[in-house]
């Protein structure tokens, strides 16, 4: 009798365990669950995230003034005949209106 006694509350004791467990278990996913909303939550920093990844894959574009490359979305433009010209600073799209403007003249 003593040992069925025994046996029962090992059994009881299992069974909670397992609850106990279960609920632990749903507590930890439902937190999961509240931490992914959270990130979700943020698109202003998730875009950002995705602008800088474009930034990796961007266009590189040559400064035909002095040979230097630059990304496409930094360089300073000019369009002549419908063509786009890349530079690096100010001053080699200046160098580049100038001779430019000696040419025609
Ligand atoms: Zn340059």
């Amino acid at each position: 009798m003593g040992m069925l006694t025994e046996f029962l509350w090992s059994m009881m004791v299992f069974l909670l365990a397992v609850r106990i467990m279960g609920t632990v278990l749903k507590l930890l996913t439902n937190k999961m669950r509240i931490q992914d909303n959270k990130i979700e939550a943020k698109p202003v920093e998730k875009a950002s995230e995705e602008k800088e990844e474009k930034v990796l894959e961007i266009e590189m574009v040559q400064d035909m003034i002095c040979g230097a490359h630059v990304p496409k979305h930094k360089a300073y433009q000019v369009v002549r005949d419908n063509v786009t010209h890349y530079f690096c600073s100010w001053e080699c799209r200046q160098k580049f209106i100038l001779s430019v403007r000696d040419e025609s003249e």
